[in-house]
């Protein structure tokens, strides 16, 4: 790129590090001439969406020539039903992540500021760099120690100021798998002044078991300056539709309806998202094939003496001592995709999701294999 385009770009732009996303099957197939490949990099529902989700799908075909309903009225009722929230309390995205975005858009500018944790999703970043506003980063908890890795709330706090406009939670977090508890939460948001949006991220809600975690959809009458953030493309397995919500209060519901693209979730999204809510069996199915995947990874790698962070989530952040890379790529080899996390500043970590439990057996024959085979290194000491 020539030095003129770097200077032409918006300053926030010009510091922005692309998102680096899973590597797709079809590329690895492409690559290394491979047919037998599996996916354990990008935090899919291994068992993919609802039957009911993929007829509604197929059904909206001959609808396609009509835009979408632009509000999404029935999708909306039914979340707002979910929730018991009003449907005005209700904003739909292109995933999630447009929602991410469309906070930034609406409540950030040059000379305001945002917070986040260290080692949060890697979207907060992206889209506080787009408005021009300056984004700061709290030291997360210590690996090794309680909560390793997590975020650190009161290390957040210490980051908001008179600038502050908007705060990202990850709850649970990726590519840490950690979480915060109601309680600290609580703490967090109540102490926060009113000019402050936070945001906290609930990707992962579904698959949470652990009993403190809270629901903070219930949380918007005492916190008005709250958002909550969910996802149909984990647990709920529909990812390449690109469909996510938030419930917020009605206001700020209407401050991101401003900076909204006015169609930005599709036909097919709307009703197969709508379809995928009443099918609870498939979510208790998702769920339990994860619960499953997660001990059986979890000892696995206790096992190979690789050390992880304990999760809460469909994927597990695993130190393997040494450099990931050579790692990495010779999972590839073995048709086994999962994700390098050195974007996090995290170079000797890999994520790797939970999958069907052939594909799990799959990845740890893979990994045993690599590690015996090469070691790439000398295992640095923990
Ligand atoms: C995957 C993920 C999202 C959402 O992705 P969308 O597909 O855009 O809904 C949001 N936050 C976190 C922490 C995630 O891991």
């Amino acid at each position: 790129m020539t030095d003129s385009i770097l200077e032409r770009m918006a300053p926030g732009v010009r510091e922005i590090r692309p998102y680096e996303p899973g590597k797709p099957i079809a590329e690895l197939a492409r690559e290394h001439g491979l047919s037998d490949i599996i996916k354990l990099a990008s935090n899919e529902n291994p068992l993919g969406p609802s039957a009911a989700a993929v007829q509604a799908y197929a059904q909206c075909a001959a609808e396609l020539a009509r835009y979408p309903d632009g509000g999404g009225f029935d999708l909306k009722q039914a979340l707002a039903r979910r929730h018991g929230v009003a449907p005005a309390c209700i904003t739909l995205g292109n995933g999630s992540n447009d929602i991410l975005v469309m906070l930034a858009e609406a409540f950030l500018t040059p000379g305001r500021e945002s917070v986040c944790s260290q080692y949060a999703f890697a979207a907060y970043p992206i889209a506080v760099q787009c408005t021009g506003a300056k984004g700061r980063v709290a030291p997360a908890h210590p690996a090794g120690g309680p909560m390793a890795m997590g975020h650190d709330l009161r290390a957040m706090t210490e980051q908001v100021n008179e600038q502050t406009a908007l705060v990202y939670i990850a709850n649970p977090n990726n590519p840490t798998g950690t979480l915060v508890n109601g309680d600290e939460l609580r703490t967090f948001i109540a102490a926060l002044p009113e000019q402050v949006t936070v945001v906290v991220d609930e990707a992962y809600w579904d698959y949470v078991k652990a009993g403190d975690y809270p629901d903070t959809t219930q949380w918007l009458d005492e916190y008005p300056n709250l958002v909550v953030t969910r996802t149909f493309s984990k647990a709920f397995g529909l990812a390449g539709l690109r469909v996510g919500y938030s419930v917020s209060s009605p206001a700020i519901a209407d401050a991101m309806n401003r900076v909204r693209q006015p169609f930005n979730t599709s036909i097919p999204a709307q009703v197969a998202a709508l379809a995928a809510l009443g099918d609870s069996a498939h979510m208790q199915r998702s769920i339990a094939v994860n619960d499953d995947g997660l001990r059986t990874l979890s000892a696995a790698l206790e096992d190979m003496d690789i050390g992880y962070v304990p999760s809460v989530c469909n994927f597990i952040l695993a130190d393997m001592g040494r450099p990931a890379a050579p790692v990495f790529e010779a999972l590839l080899k073995a048709g086994v995709i999962v994700r390098p996390v050195a974007n996090y500043g995290l170079p000797d970590h890999l994520r790797i999701s939970i999958g069907l439990p052939e594909e799990n057996a799959r990845l740890i024959r893979a990994l045993r294999e690599i590690l015996n085979r090469d070691p790439v290194a000398e295992p640095r000491s923990r």
